[in-house]
């Protein structure tokens, strides 16, 4: 699927997900916080002079409107401690599917919308080989309707520009 840059007028090819490395949390901690912190590729445990925050990596999804596909963002959502245990204890068991959706806190801001930072979601666990879904809660959050209604192929775009381009 090609389509005509409106920042460099090339062309590119598909739409990236746009990912984020860590939960935005992370970026304001104190060297000393971060030391007795814990960032891996899909689960992040914080500790700071706010108290202890967890942290796992999942899927946002969006419709998107034309075409039979989702559009990603690589999130981060905050568990309860009791649903961390549970995610990590079940992180290799295909029976984790089974599993009912946790409680999460949206936990990056996301380009492209207005402040997402703690929408409140849920977390759905999936098959081993997917990371787990993030699910917004009902809301008028543009990202919110977005996620319920679909985007356009021209907002996808339009949201990974700034991340083929992020000097500019
Ligand atoms: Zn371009």
């Amino acid at each position: 699927m090609e389509w005509v840059c409106s920042r460099c007028g090339e062309r590119h090819e598909g739409l990236p997900d746009l990912a984020y490395d860590a939960p935005d949390y992370w970026a304001q901690l104190t060297e000393e916080e971060r030391a007795q912190s814990v960032l891996e590729e899909d689960l992040c445990r914080v500790r700071s002079v706010e108290g202890s925050f967890l942290y796992v990596r999942g899927v946002l999804e969006l419709p998107i409107l034309e075409a039979d596909e989702l559009f990603a963002f690589g999130v981060w959502g905050s568990l309860s401690e009791r649903s961390f245990e549970r995610f990590v204890q079940l992180f290799d068991d295909p029976r984790r599917v089974d599993e009912p959706p946790y409680f999460s806190w949206l936990s990056n801001s996301l380009g492209g919308y207005p402040d997402t930072l703690n929408l409140r979601a849920s977390l759905q666990v999936r098959a081993l080989d997917l990371r787990p879904a993030v699910v917004l809660e009902p809301a008028p959050h543009p990202l919110s309707v977005d996620q319920r209604e679909g985007i356009t192929l021209e907002r996808a775009r339009a949201l990974v520009e700034p991340a083929l381009h992020p000097s500019g």
